[in-house]
């Protein structure tokens, strides 16, 4: 008698919101050939037919339970290494596996793999001699560039190992890059849209954050540029971060993981002091930055322009403005000599608590209504928008000045003053002139990342002004003009401030000397009820929930169990 096949068995997770628990089902002899980990899939669940994805196949069904068949095989998804990566990022942001392994999984259904690519080493001029030197070992290096620098050469140093996965934050800059490297002849796939050539291997990939889930079979090194972007963490939860994705799928592949910023993250420093250019080339690849001191501005000179920024206004082309005043939180001013509200203890901002106190909403240190400046107890929060400075603008200059918002593209043709919140900046392709009216309101914004949300934001602006030889100018109007922020960017040296902001988060036990995470919703409470780590409350009704490491934390996560009632679970969370 000529013995069976044994059957095979798969195990499914189904993309239902509701459903966390794994099925297994039969593959028909049919579909043998095309059931991977990671096979694309749809399958009864009750009455309804829904999609999922094999995250398991063996032989052993449970014993007397008959299974259904799966339905059909929906085409690739992601390999069986991407999957357990997935799984890994599931756990580290404690949420479910299905919405990881949509990310990871082609936008339509691939049902054929094109032919692979030569998947050979790519040599190509010029190469960046210190990415070069990064990539020349298994590990995480970081590599510190300017604002202008051309990242082409960094991702042809990291292809000379053979084919790499590129995140690039912005998903414009990335479209870019991709066609230069074409026009090199390298062999590239742009993620999502290429996602089957990727899978059939031998091409380097490229995409924006999604792309670190993305195939890449001969995987040689993994580079992400702009690590410090926000961009590159999903809002949703699970609150994936993709440079820490990049970090854990290089190690587990034993390549190397090179992280470029112009401003690196306490994050990204962790693995190492970072390579850098030298003083001079740094330098060259800043533009020319004026600092605007406000603080003994005359009261009839307190407007929202100064009459530096006025000059300039007049004669330059393009210029763009930046206030970002549109959030709700808006720092506090003394209402007779206009500085900022300051925590003495940490620099962070106060907030008015009561009548009588104010208090950080960094550290929580309170003290009495009273300005430190200048003795003043009276506070305001008021002060002008973009609306009405576009207005103001226009009288004061005589000619039409554009508002720019993120949905009203670029300003039009002929028009030489913009004026708009950060999304300006991504709106303008470049500028002569880039002034924030007002910094203050980035480096007082009530979130642990403000110092390095307003470093990346002067970076964004430095990068539409080009090198220095390009004669570009990033005007700050501040009334704290030796921030260590602010310093760091007028001499390019983005580190000025790491030290400070290093013993400031070690002092307060905040990331990345603490793994964090937030639970909010009307589940929260109970939910941390059952955590034995350290768990706090804050003011809007959200959780604070710490540990040493992210291991402790989210092994505490994991196993608690979770609330019928609303839950979100943030883990490093970008706005506290
Ligand atoms: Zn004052
Ligand atoms: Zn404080």
């Amino acid at each position: 008698l000529a013995s069976e096949p044994p059957p095979l068995v798969a195990r499914v997770v189904v993309d239902q919101a509701a459903i966390t628990k794994s099925f297994d089902y039969l593959i028909p002899d049919a579909w043998r050939d095309q059931a991977r980990v990671g096979t694309l899939v749809r399958v009864g669940l009750g009455p309804r037919r829904v999609g999922g994805w094999i995250t398991e196949l063996g032989h052993q069904a449970p014993d007397g339970v008959a299974l259904r068949p799966i339905a059909k095989v929906t085409g690739w998804g992601p390999s069986a290494d991407v999957v357990d990566l997935c799984r890994w990022a599931a756990w580290r942001w404690a949420g479910r596996l299905a919405p990881v392994l949509t990310v990871a999984s082609p936008p339509v259904a691939v049902r054929a793999l094109p032919p692979a690519g030569p998947g050979t080493a790519f040599r190509s001029e010029p190469a960046h001699a210190g990415a070069l030197a990064a990539v020349a070992q298994p590990g995480t290096r970081v590599l510190r560039t300017t604002p202008a620098e051309d990242i082409v050469p960094i991702l042809v140093a990291a292809m000379s190992r053979g084919p790499i996965l590129a995140v690039i934050a912005s998903i414009d800059r990335a479209r870019l890059v991709v066609a230069r490297l074409r026009r090199l002849g390298a062999p590239v796939a742009s993620v999502p849209r290429d996602w089957a050539l990727a899978a059939a291997g031998g091409h380097s990939v490229i995409g924006a954050r999604a792309a670190v889930f993305a195939p890449c079979p001969d995987l040689a090194a993994v580079v992400v540029i702009d690590e410090h972007d926000e961009s590159l963490q999903e809002e949703r939860t699970p609150t994936w971060h993709a440079r820490e994705v990049a970090i854990e799928r290089a190690r587990r592949a034993g390549v190397p993981c090179l992280l470029v910023s112009s401003c690196p993250t306490l994050e990204a420093l962790r693995s190492g002091e970072p390579i850098t250019l030298s003083r001079s080339q740094e330098r060259a690849g800043w533009p020319i930055v004026d600092i605007v001191d406000r603080s003994r501005d005359l009261p009839s000179e307190s407007g929202p322009i100064s009459p530096t920024l006025v000059r300039l206004l007049r004669t330059e082309h393009p210029v763009v403005c930046v206030l970002n005043r549109t959030g709700s939180a808006r720092s506090l001013r003394c209402g007779s000599c206009g500085q900022p509200g300051v925590c003495e203890r940490c620099h962070g901002p106060v907030a008015q608590l009561d009548d009588s106190t104010l208090q950080c909403g960094r550290c929580g240190t309170t003290r009495p209504v009273v300005c430190l400046s200048c003795g003043s107890t009276r506070f305001s929060a008021r002060r002008p928008g973009v609306t009405r400075i576009r207005a103001e603008l226009e009288q004061m200059l005589g000619e039409p000045v554009a508002e720019v918002t993120a949905t009203t593209g670029p300003p039009p043709a002929g028009v030489r003053v913009a004026i708009g919140t950060e999304a300006v900046l991504h709106q303008v392709g470049d500028a002569a002139v880039v002034a924030f009216l007002d910094i203050d309101d980035e480096l007082l914004a009530p979130r642990l990342r403000a110092n390095e949300l307003t470093m990346a934001l002067l970076v964004r602006a430095a990068r539409l002004l080009g090198p220095r030889t390009s004669g570009g100018r990033l005007v700050v109007q501040t009334r704290q003009p030796h921030h260590e922020v602010l310093q760091a960017a007028v001499l390019a040296e983005p580190d000025r401030f790491v030290a400070a902001e290093r013993a400031m988060r070690t002092d307060l036990w905040l990331p990345p000397s603490s793994a964090l995470a937030t639970a909010s919703g009307p589940g929260a409470e109970s939910f941390v009820a059952q955590l034995s780590i350290a768990v706090s409350g804050s003011a809007d009704g959200q959780f604070l929930i710490r540990a040493d490491t992210h291991q402790e934390l989210c092994d505490a996560l994991a196993a608690a169990g979770r609330p019928t009632a609303r839950l979100r679970l943030d883990v490093d969370p970008w706005r506290v």
